[in-house]
């Protein structure tokens, strides 16, 4: 079912709305573009390093392995992911690196994807706007003045983060402040932070709103029975839904799923109907 004349898709409409005063944003892929593509740097790593094992499976049963196990952690702080990986080179009778030697290695691949992309935006060949999911900007004011307090928690790292929140000029409107990931990885999760929100501001959950592109942000938004707005987001060609991540999206709980921010004022208002 969508909402009348746009392709704002609501999963539970009768979901509870109208009072939130906090809200969470993920960050790449759901604000972010710039790191489009660390899936196609990721799988093919995970890949290779499995396939490399004593005791491997054919490749093909590696990839699906991977690809499933990619899609179900998405907006997981990389370190899980290398924590995974080295486990699973452990099964397989291989000698595992540290998770942090291997975050350091697919950090090291990914920058060099990106750097371009950073570098031109530094120099302001590129616009923000160019590395940003479609009305990020405008839903970001647009909650500001409604007085909600935005906070940015990403599973990258937190230096990462502020620089490139800083380039694509949204740093500001995050007065609830930007949350990376650490080395200190056992401290900070997604879900230690809303937790933390909610308790600390005493939120009943549906005062709590979630938009983000992750299985992660999603299911741990719904754990704290706030509201959450799947942003499905075709990274690539930055119009649309992407249909893969829909699907996990819904699994993960979301009430609403959008293609992006461009309608977001139809959302904003719906979101901030009260009802009855
Ligand atoms: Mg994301």
């Amino acid at each position: 079912m969508f909402l009348e004349q746009t392709s704002i898709e609501l999963i539970h409409a009768g979901v509870e709305r109208g009072s939130f005063g906090h809200v969470l944003f993920d960050f790449d892929g759901t604000i972010s573009l710039i790191r489009e593509g660390w899936q196609q740097v990721m799988v093919p790593l995970l890949v290779e390093t499995l396939s490399r094992t004593p005791e491997a499976e054919p490749v093909t049963e590696i990839q699906q392995l991977v690809e499933r196990y990619i899609a179900k952690s998405t907006g997981l702080q990389t370190v899980y992911q290398m924590i995974w990986l080295a486990d699973e080179v452990s099964v397989r009778g291989g000698q595992a690196l540290a998770p942090l030697e291997y975050k350091a290695v697919y950090n090291e691949m990914l920058l060099a994807r990106i750097d371009q992309r950073i570098e031109d935006l530094k120099a302001g060949r590129a616009q923000p706007e160019d590395w940003m999911v479609p009305g990020a900007r405008q839903v970001l004011e647009g909650l500001r003045q409604r007085g909600c307090t935005l906070f940015c928690a990403s599973g990258t790292d937190h230096e990462y983060l502020a620089v490139e929140a800083e380039l694509l000029g949204v740093a500001g409107y995050f007065n609830g402040g930007l949350h990376g990931a650490t080395d200190d990885y056992r401290n900070f999760s997604k879900k230690i932070l809303i937790d933390r929100i909610i308790e600390d501001h005493r939120l009943a959950g549906s005062d709590f709103l979630t938009f983000g592109d992750g299985y992660v942000e999603i299911e741990d938004t719904k754990g704290a029975e706030g509201v959450a707005v799947g942003v499905a987001s075709d990274e690539a060609s930055r119009s649309g839904v992407n249909v893969a991540k829909r699907a996990r999206l819904i699994e993960a709980g979301a009430d609403v799923i959008i293609p992006d921010f461009r309608e977001q004022q139809s959302l904003l208002e719906w979101l901030f109907a009260r009802r009855g």
